[in-house]
């Protein structure tokens, strides 16, 4: 009985893989992703998710605890987006807390790519960098392949 108070708190304190259900369409969207783009995502079902306290700024943070993270969202920032800007957020939280990624871990190799991306502020432009919402307005954009994204986020599983 003890044991299983135990393993009980653990669970509390570590994460439980619970879902706000507000966020399932998008980790759904996740998940197809990961089909698609052929890469084993077993670990995103056991990263919490939900509406919380974030730093100032922020639209959303991936706390780091053993075995696997959780996510917090900011609610304002997250009623404040469309579908897009939402998914490229789920991205790029579950990116830390189910595969590990660190802001700006990955790199376009393709310099045309980042000419075409990030000009201004010459600098890659992917779904792990810090200003992700700055990356969601070319990821959403028409223009560019949301492919060029999705490859570079999952070629680095
Ligand atoms: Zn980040």
């Amino acid at each position: 009985m003890k044991n299983l108070l135990l393993i009980f708190g653990l669970i509390l304190l570590y994460g439980c893989g619970c879902k706000d259900n507000t966020f399932e369409p998008y980790i759904n969207q996740l998940l197809e992703y990961c089909k698609a783009y052929d890469v084993n995502c077993d670990k995103v079902g056991l990263v919490s998710i939900s509406f919380g306290d974030v730093p100032v700024g922020d639209a959303g943070v991936c706390n780091y605890s053993y075995p696997f993270g959780n996510i917090i969202i900011s609610e304002s920032h997250w009623n404040n987006y469309n579908d897009c800007e939402k998914e490229i957020l789920i991205l790029h939280e579950y990116g830390h807390c189910a595969f590990g990624y660190t802001d700006n871990y990955l790199q376009f190799t393709s310099k045309e790519i980042n000419n075409i991306i990030a000009p201004e502020i010459n600098m890659p432009q992917n779904i792990m960098f810090w200003g992700a919402m700055v990356t969601a307005s070319f990821y959403c954009s028409n223009s560019i392949d949301k492919d060029y994204y999705l490859t570079d986020y999952f070629e680095n599983l």
